[in-house]
């Protein structure tokens, strides 16, 4: 089968071309595992952490991706829940160890022993891949393979990101960085709370365009001052600036919520401007999320069918993918962007 592989870690300003397009064997599914001949595979910034080495892979060579949308055509040992035609979608966590007390209430994405899709096992930048049953998601009809992607880990994270930050209607709630995953935020609290008002902070005018197109009261540049303090704030950025603006825009008892799982240490030293009477004095937190549980992954898709959602989506080829994965980077379209095999 085809599968785009990385084979070394390498800097993207560098080498353009961290993965490369060969021929593998197709995986065979073990015990409680099914084959997917996966249709599309979203393309998320943590590849771009595990390419850079920030969230490096337990071995290499890999194959990336971890939002893939297939069908069923092959069934492992002692499958229960899926048969042979079913389509489903894979998200971040491959598997984990069900027996922590994390696992057991449900927040398997703290466990600390769960295992990464496209990072310690094979992904979706391919065209075949095994899944465990369990962490295989039926998905809603009402969505297009391209348009699922995205919703697997950009879509169900912003929706744990928003879960996190304790929102409540009629509260003014930031948005800093406007990629995939904070556009769907701005769609889902428009449905679920449409006495929010949204601010929106990002560096790129396509995105603050956008985030007004979407229905932000305001969006300004990541070191503007919004014309009201924010009660929440969702950070997507991959950097620090951005955290020491948000907590200055905080309002008493607000909380900022770090949706990233790495942050790049270009401008670390902007936390020396972390002043506490400005920035942490009033009750302000920080939270991280770190990335999503079953529970999200499932809630979420119900509520997108709900709401039919449509999240904008970019469609590259499979080979092109690293192309995509340096127009990621560098935000040059907006949007989700996501492979078809
Ligand atoms: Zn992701
Ligand atoms: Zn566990």
């Amino acid at each position: 089968m085809k599968a785009m592989i990385l084979k070394k870690l390498c800097d993207l300003k560098e080498n353009q071309t961290p993965l490369e397009l060969m021929n593998i064997p197709k995986p065979i599914p073990g015990e409680n595992e099914i084959l997917l001949k996966v249709s599309t595979c979203g393309v998320c910034h943590t590849e771009l952490d595990e390419i850079e080495g920030r969230t490096p892979p337990l071995s290499l060579p890999v194959v990336p991706g971890h939002q893939a949308i297939g069908r069923v055509v092959e069934l492992g040992n002692n499958i229960s829940i899926l048969k042979a035609g079913d389509r489903v979608g894979v998200g971040w966590i491959f598997n984990s160890c069900r027996e922590c007390k994390y696992c057991i209430e449900g927040n398997e994405n703290l466990c600390e022993d769960f295992t990464a899709t496209g990072r310690d096992v094979n992904g979706g930048y391919a065209e075949f891949m095994v899944v465990n049953e369990n962490f295989a998601y039926p998905i809603p009809e009402n969505f297009s393979d391209e348009e699922a992607a995205p919703l697997l880990c950009a879509g169900a994270i912003g929706y744990r990101s928003l879960r996190l930050t304790n929102l409540k209607d009629g509260q003014n709630l930031g948005l800093t960085g406007f990629g995939a995953s904070a556009h769907l935020v701005l769609k889902m609290v428009r449905y679920k709370y449409p006495k929010v008002k949204v601010f929106v902070f990002a560096r790129n005018k396509n995105e603050r365009d956008f985030a007004r197109e979407l229905g932000a009261v305001w969006a300004g540049d990541i070191d503007e001052k919004p014309p009201h303090k924010l009660d929440s704030i969702i950070d997507t950025t991959p950097v620090w600036k951005p955290i020491v603006e948000a907590m200055k825009n905080l309002a008493p008892g607000g909380r900022l919520v770090i949706n990233a799982i790495r942050k790049e240490d270009i401008d670390k030293d902007s936390l020396l401007k972390l002043d506490y009477p400005d920035h942490l004095w009033m009750e302000k937190e920080i939270k991280s999320v770190a990335n999503v549980s079953r529970r999200d992954v499932t809630e979420f898709l119900e509520l997108a069918a709900e709401m039919r959602i449509k999240p904008e989506v970019r469609v590259y080829p499979l080979k092109e993918a690293n192309k995509a994965l340096v127009e990621l980077k560098t935000k040059k379209i907006r949007g989700a962007k996501v492979l078809k095999m």
